[in-house]
């Protein structure tokens, strides 16, 4: 078996020129690209996962997949429903009981043969109807017949005949609950099934039976005919995904873990007091591989036995968000935009350079040197964007400039929500990007997973009436009291004031924002302290990111590129980032011009870049300077 790994593209490379963006690929459009017929040969990257699936199917063992929305779980999860041996696929029957109306029987039968066992039973119904309505029209013309000869009353006769009509009628319903409900049909199905139960409330997971308003008097629908098949039960012999598995409720986990256990599982009505609820069938198989897919939280509220039994019976696997830089997987990426077009189907072709602008947004989503993104969902979506872009204008094919509009509107929700943000903010002046002031900082925070925020930091000193604390507002007390502390020690070395008799107050302007991270702030909160604390104002021009040691070590951080952005829409012309984070920044060229990167790996040099004024400054760079680690354990001692 080859791995989806080893299929490379078929397209004439151009050894030398690898290292373009395009791995050296010589094509002028994805129309040039061949997309792999299985869909786990269509998969990028996440090779670790791709082994297990194709492990998984031929062991029919169920797996787990932990990681980020959009890498391809549910892709992967449809990829092995691709491999997993069609030829055992069944149709499931659900029969009347004449014992007990209420408790249907269930028949199995090999796929195909399903719909023709019901076909038989509707024309044996046929026929037999045909036979029961001769048979009544004939008594008819009888009765008609002997009430004009014998008794000569034509109107005795038509009374009769009525009856007659009618005790047919309602006789007839009675043969229809001979004919089976065809509840699972795989007559059509060239692969096994792929149910994909995200989401799914109990009905649709579990299956049900419908209600019947008419319970009696000869217009009930029998109640075989009511049952429905859940996704346990269509999934059988195949793949049943479900994403987000910790939001499915309890009980319903608990009769999830049932039907993988038992291999079986009866339908009922769902709904108590629905007389759907009365009826309960033999139990329907289930004999399925599950794929439990979720990010981290999702594993530790998922039911602990539905878990281990996922574990015990299967694999559990991680995704990658990210992918090393070669020319081999741009090349995959080139795929990839060929794969998409083909799955959308409206799409024009994408040009060599769009496909290049779309590999330089992989890089740049990555957050991460040398590295492309596999949140390849949403890169889907700017390809699909573009392409629509390009539709719109009636262009036959999709350029560069198609793929950079779209990028100015593929953006998500959060970066939307983070650009009105920034917007109205200007417009109530609570941005203060020029000048300078005492204790006031330019943070900057990410929101979501792909937008940044301004979020400045005030702090003020006032002496205390008893031991000195770090007030700070709402979930970022903790976050700010772990700041100070770190910063305190610096602080303890070169300043006259003693802390411990001070009450520090932090505030976070405007934190309404859902999705905010303290955890880089706290070189903005040591220096915004600073500044309050020797009454140095602070640039405001200036914003800053930054996590800090208790050494004054300045410590890597996530999403610098979204907060440089956030940092240029904001009006600010220079940026502190840490010094470990210069190789993530990957900027839109629109902002390259708009501010200066300062990288940065001592808070010295913070304070060097941020402060006000040479000399009250320059002493305090200095005095910070000299502290270095071995002085700092000195002063904790003493
Ligand atoms: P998840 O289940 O992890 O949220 P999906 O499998 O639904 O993500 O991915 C959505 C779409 O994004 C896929 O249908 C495919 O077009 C694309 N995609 C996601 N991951 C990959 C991948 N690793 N390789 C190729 N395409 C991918």
């Amino acid at each position: 078996d080859d791995l989806g790994s080893d299929v490379e593209i078929e397209a004439e490379i151009d050894e030398e020129a690898e290292d373009d963006l395009l791995g050296g690929l010589l094509i002028d459009s994805t129309g040039e690209i061949e997309v792999p017929d299985r869909l786990v040969d269509q998969v990028i990257g996440q090779e670790h996962a791709r082994d297990v699936v194709m492990k998984a199917a031929k062991q029919r063992r169920h797996v787990m997949m932990i990681g980020s929305p959009g890498t391809g779980k549910s892709m992967l999860a449809k990829a092995m429903s691709e491999l997993l041996p069609p030829e055992e696929l069944q149709d499931v029957l659900v029969y009347h009981n004449p014992d007990d109306g209420n408790n249907p029987k269930v028949r199995t039968v090999p796929a195909g043969k399903g719909e023709q066992i019901v076909e038989a039973h509707k024309e044996e119904a046929r026929k037999r109807n045909q036979m029961r309505t001769f048979l009544m029209w004939i008594i008819i013309a009888v009765v008609l017949g002997y009430a004009l000869l014998a008794i000569g009353n034509i109107l005795i006769g038509i009374i009769a005949a009525g009856i007659i009509y009618l005790a047919f009628r309602y006789s007839s319903r009675g043969s229809d609950a001979m004919i089976p409900n065809l509840l699972v049909n795989n007559a059509d199905t060239k692969t096994a099934p792929f149910e994909d139960a995200t989401g799914a409330h109990a009905g649709a997971l579990l299956g049900d039976v419908r209600h019947d308003p008419f319970q009696s008097g000869g217009m009930e629908t029998p109640s075989h005919d009511r049952v429905e098949a859940g996704g346990i039960h269509k999934a059988n012999k195949g793949v049943l995904f479900v994403d987000e598995i910790n939001t499915l409720d309890i009980r319903s986990q608990q009769k999830l873990m049932t039907a993988i256990q038992e291999g079986a599982f009866s339908i009922t009505g769902q709904s108590e007091r629905s007389s759907g609820a009365m009826v309960q069938t033999e139990p329907v198989p289930t004999d399925f591989v599950m794929v439990a897919a979720g990010n981290l939280d999702a594993m530790e509220n998922m039911h602990p036995a539905l878990r281990s039994r996922i574990k015990g019976y299967g694999y559990e696997v991680y995704m990658d968000d990210t992918i090393e830089d070669t020319p081999e997987m741009r090349r995959k990426y080139a795929r990839f935009v060929a794969q998409e077009v083909a799955k959308d189907g409206r799409l024009p072709e994408f040009e060599a350079e769009a496909i290049e602008e779309v590999i330089l947004e992989a890089r740049r989503r990555a957050g991460r040197k040398d590295h492309l993104t596999l949140k390849l969902r949403n890169l889907g979506g700017l390809v699909r964007v573009s392409g629509d872009i390009a539709r719109g204008e009636g262009a036959d094919r999709v350029t560069r400039d198609h793929v950079l509009q779209a990028k100015g509107r593929s953006r998500s929700i959060e970066q939307q929500l983070a650009d009105d943000y920034i917007e109205r903010r200007k417009d109530y002046e609570l941005q203060v990007a020029e000048g300078f002031q005492v204790g006031r900082v330019n943070g900057l925070a990410v929101m979501g997973e792909d937008s940044g925020i301004m979020l400045p930091v005030m702090a003020e000193v006032t002496p205390s009436q008893g031991p000195g604390q770090v007030i700070a507002t709402g979930q970022l007390q903790e976050m700010a009291e772990e700041a100070v502390q770190n910063v305190s020690a610096i602080i303890k070395k070169f300043s006259d004031e003693d802390i411990t008799e001070q009450d520090i107050h932090i505030q976070f302007v405007q934190t309404g924002q859902q999705g905010v991270d303290g955890d880089s702030a706290s070189i903005t909160v040591a220096t915004a302290v600073i500044s309050a604390l020797e009454n140095v104002g602070v640039d405001q021009s200036l914003a800053m990111t930054g996590s800090l040691s208790v050494r004054g070590d300045v410590l890597p951080v996530g999403g610098v590129t979204h907060k440089i952005e956030a940092a240029a829409k904001s009006g600010c012309d220079r940026v502190i980032i840490p010094k470990a984070n210069e190789q993530d920044v990957m900027i839109e060229d629109e902002y390259e011009e708009m501010i200066e990167i300062i990288p940065v790996s001592h808070i010295s040099e913070v304070l060097d870049y941020a402060l006000e004024g040479e000399a009250e400054k320059d002493s305090l760079v200095d005095r910070l300077k000299n502290i270095t680690g071995s002085a700092l354990e000195k002063a904790g001692e003493g």
